[in-house]
């Protein structure tokens, strides 16, 4: 190796983030818990609890209450193996016979769920590993013996050695887990929850669009579907976006039916579609297929005309989703909530029948969606629990600041309260004591760790955007008067301990 590699190699890598990852730092997460906080004090107000889930879940969870022809189930997950711990540890040589023998019970038994092509993938690995063995005890001979190996552990890495799991792309099929498995159908019903946390999809990165980003997210579940309660969901929502102030807030609703009357009208729609599927392009041509409800959702200019053409759902409802979208409707209006009529919302989730709703603000670009949600009644049943009605919604947390930001909405950053300047042994143990009666109290203190001059001092507490400072020296300490400089106007003023305090808290009471 030449010197200049070895040097080369030496130089540490540098990391970082993960493509479509963010960190994000002060002062920014000031914005993000006055999100939250605001988040908690109003869903509590509609007597909401927080649930929090783990942030992976089998992946099957996800297939089955998602709907498996998804963008994100298809395509979107991180999905791993998460070995069972009865296979470890590695096998050896000697012990390949047994190894196989084991997962080959951990199939059977479910301890490893059994999916399509595992016994396959073990047959092959099993005969490869007779191969390999007869060649190693020299019973059998090969030309390409390295072949033969290599093969086995490419066979060996195929096996499947534990469950499939996915880091959640979102939360409501994890909530309607908890609620089966904690039998939470025995509760008072419905049942409130609301979560707020990271959701993981592998989407193309981009402005509002991240593959870790962040949810608030609430869910009703219980036995009634009344259209009060759907109501009062989106009513929770608007009070919430309403005291961030957030700015140019539209909400649209919709009804996409029910088992009954849906079918019904995708193939009306196919139908309708087909006839036109020319003038179309290929991504909605591909959907008249797969999911013709999708093709409404098209941004395509040249499409939009076509679209406007074609039946709308509202006109096709069963009497009974008719009649609970109009009631949906009437308690929106009684409750003061303004809503816009989208006949193209669909949404882009298996599980969501009647209502549908989307909220979009403003300065977000075309990923200005803000908030999704939707009645899924039945989704409980369809991951084995009750008969259960559902409803929710999940606002994206990063858009939502995004568009706090751009319209200045976001709450400006706290600096510190008091930089304490201090010179001199006597002066620091005050300073000490004095910055802990100042955090009880509920300042935010700044005490440097060690002493420097009183000019630098205050330029630093300058740098801070600290409000005071409280200059203790000698003089200070030996008079029991303390200084206390306000740094926006360079006032100055002496108190003693007890005042300094009291001084503080009635500036602080005044918003000063
Ligand atoms: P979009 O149409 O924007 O992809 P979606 O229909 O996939 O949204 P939902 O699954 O309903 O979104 O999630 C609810 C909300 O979560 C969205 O309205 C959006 O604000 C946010 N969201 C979804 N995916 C992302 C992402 N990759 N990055 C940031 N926010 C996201
Ligand atoms: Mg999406």
């Amino acid at each position: 190796m030449s010197e200049g590699a070895a040097k080369k190699e030496e130089k540490p890598r540098k990391f970082q983030a993960i493509r479509g990852t963010r960190d994000l730092l002060p002062p920014e997460t000031t914005l993000w818990n006055h999100v939250e906080q605001t988040a908690h004090e109003v869903f509590a107000t509609f007597g909401f609890g927080e649930i929090r889930v783990p942030i992976f879940e089998r992946t099957d969870l996800f297939a089955r209450a998602v709907g498996g022809e998804t963008d994100i189930v298809s395509k979107e997950m991180y999905t791993f193996v998460d070995r069972s711990e009865k296979l470890e540890p590695d096998p050896t040589i000697g012990s390949m016979n047994v190894f196989f023998q084991k997962v080959r019970e951990l199939y059977k038994s479910g301890e490893i769920p059994p999916e399509d092509q595992d016994e396959i993938a073990l047959k092959l690995a099993e005969d490869q590993w007779k191969k390999v063995d007869n060649l190693l005890s020299g019973m059998s001979k090969s030309e390409n013996a390295g072949t033969d190996i290599y093969t086995l552990v490419l066979l060996y890495d195929a096996l499947r050695l534990g469950t499939r799991v996915s880091l959640r792309p979102e939360a409501t099929a994890s909530v309607c887990r908890v609620y089966i498995e904690h039998g939470m159908q025995q509760l008072p019903q419905p049942v409130k929850l609301y979560y707020m946390g990271p959701m993981f999809r592998r989407e193309r990165p981009q402005k509002g669009r991240y593959r870790q980003f962040y949810q608030i997210g609430a869910e009703v579940l219980g036995g009634s579907d009344a259209p009060a309660i759907d109501a009062e969901v989106i009513e929770m929502v608007m009070m919430f976006f309403d005291r961030l102030e957030l700015q140019g807030v539209q909400l649209d609703i919709n009804s996409i039916g029910c088992r009954e009357c849906r079918p019904k009208y995708v193939e009306l729609l196919r139908a309708e579609l087909l006839k036109v599927k020319d003038q179309l392009g290929p991504d909605s041509q591909r959907r008249i297929e797969t999911n013709p409800l999708r093709v409404l959702d098209s941004k395509l200019e040249s499409e939009q005309g076509i679209i406007a053409k074609l039946p709308r759902i509202a006109d096709h409802l069963c009497e009974d989703c008719a009649t609970h979208y109009s009631a949906v409707k009437h308690q929106l209006e009684m409750r003061g909530v303004i809503y816009r009529e989208n006949w193209r919302l669909v949404r882009g989730l298996d599980y969501y029948m009647r209502t549908t709703f989307e909220i979009t603000a403003q300065g977000l670009g075309s990923q200005n969606a803000v908030c999704g949600g939707g009645r899924y009644d039945g989704l409980v049943e369809l991951l084995g629990g009750p008969p259960t009605k559902g409803i929710g919604f999940a606002i994206g947390e990063d858009r939502l600041i995004l568009s706090l930001q751009e319209s200045g909405k976001a709450p400006a950053q706290q600096g510190r309260d008091v930089y304490i300047a201090w010179m001199g042994e006597r002066a620091h143990a005050t300073a000490i004591r004095a910055a802990k009666d100042l955090r009880k109290a509920g300042f935010s203190v700044e005490l440097p760790p060690v002493e420097q001059k009183f000019g630098k001092a205050l330029g630093q507490a300058d740098k801070l955007g600290a409000k005071y400072a409280l200059i203790l020296g000698d003089n200070e300490v030996s008079e029991g008067l303390w200084t206390l400089k306000t740094l926006a106007d360079g006032s100055q003023a002496k108190y003693t301990e007890p005042d300094l305090l009291e001084h503080l808290r009635k500036q602080k009471a005044l918003k000063l």
